[in-house]
């Protein structure tokens, strides 16, 4: 009798705006991968509570993204429903009597938006996210960084819903951040983060935007879709440089090419699919291992099914 529910049979119209069987490839900024089950379109926390509680009741998977500028979604496609976060996208300004200013962001936010409010508010300490194509919610769950500054940097609190559908908020000493990742509790979705800046000077804040703005123009191949750098630096030893020497700059798996205008970078050159993008990660992961004894770690998220 029953067995497990179909996710058509566990959302409805009540749900929000729902995109069955929907492809990623639209979707990720690599211009890669399989369908998903579901995409939904996340508008208000409550929707998202409802709806993470019917999937959970259902034992269906959920997993939340941004602007999916990170991740990598297989040809198989996901089974399960991509929560898109992008309706939740609220940004404040504050300034308490302390003096502090600060800004709560909710994670559905691009991070170009609060860059560009914290400039509007000559407030500095975010120009380092200038340029990086992602939300508030994946910059946190990324510790995004850029410049030798990490989103860590700035963040005081973090709101989250749990595992067991419970809205909590962290404050920055109770989260582990390391390079590229942040530890919250399993399966947690981020709700908002609240971020710490400080007075800066108009001018000086606008000109570093620029300056970073055109460095990015400059060495990034953002004429093709990718997702920024595929692997982690090493310690004092960037990945990009490690990628060069073994060779692989232009290496090509079908349309997807290690870059020549930076090597951790992986673009597609018109019909790559996720097989190809993957084939071309393991040939680097294994030449480098082999050539020069290092292993290289993805910086790229990789989801869904082969
Ligand atoms: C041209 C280019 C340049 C880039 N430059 C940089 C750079 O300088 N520095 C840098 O760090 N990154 C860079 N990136 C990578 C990427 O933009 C960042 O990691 C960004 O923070 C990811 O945000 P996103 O919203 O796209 O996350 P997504 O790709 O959508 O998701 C990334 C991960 O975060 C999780 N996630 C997203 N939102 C939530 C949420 N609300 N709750 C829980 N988990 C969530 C996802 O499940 C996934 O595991 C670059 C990418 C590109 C394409």
């Amino acid at each position: 009798m029953g067995g497990k529910k179909k996710i058509t049979e566990v959302l409805d119209d009540t749900c929000g705006k729902i995109f069955y069987n929907e492809p990623m490839s639209q979707h990720t900024s690599l211009k890669v991968g399989g369908n998903a089950d579901a995409l939904i379109v996340i508008e208000s926390e409550d929707q998202l509570m409802q709806i993470v509680g019917k999937l959970k009741a259902a034992e269906i998977n959920c997993l939340p993204v941004g602007n999916l500028t990170n991740i990598i979604v297989r040809d198989g496609g996901y089974r399960g429903a991509i929560l898109l976060m992008s309706g939740l996208k609220e940004i404040n300004c504050e300034q308490i009597p302390d003096g502090g200013h600060y800004i709560c962001a909710q994670a559905g936010a691009a991070l170009a938006s609060v860059v560009g409010l914290s400039a509007a508010h000559e407030l500095t300490g975010l120009e380092f996210c200038a340029g990086i194509p992602g939300s508030v919610g994946g910059a946190v769950w990324m510790n995004a960084g850029a410049f030798g500054a990490e989103i860590k940097d700035v963040i005081t609190e973090v709101a989250l819903l749990t595992a067991d559908g419970e809205k909590i908020i962290l404050k920055k000493e109770e989260i582990v951040f390391s390079y590229r990742r942040t530890v919250l509790p399993p399966e947690a979705i981020i709700l908002q983060a609240r971020l710490k800046l400080e007075k800066g000077d108009r001018k000086q804040i606008q000109d570093k935007i620029r300056e970073i703005t055109q460095t990015r123009r400059e060495k990034h191949p953002l004429a093709y879709p990718n997702a920024g750098s595929v692997f982690k630096n090493l310690p004092g030893e960037p990945a990009g440089r490690i990628i060069e020497e073994i060779g692989l700059k232009g290496k090509a798996c079908g349309d997807a090419e290690v870059s020549f205008m930076h090597a951790n970078f992986i673009v597609n050159k018109g019909n790559a699919t996720a097989t190809d993008v993957l084939a071309l990660i393991s040939i680097i992961a294994d030449t480098a291992k082999k050539e020069k004894g290092i292993d290289l770690e993805t910086e790229v998220i990789v989801v869904g099914e082969n």
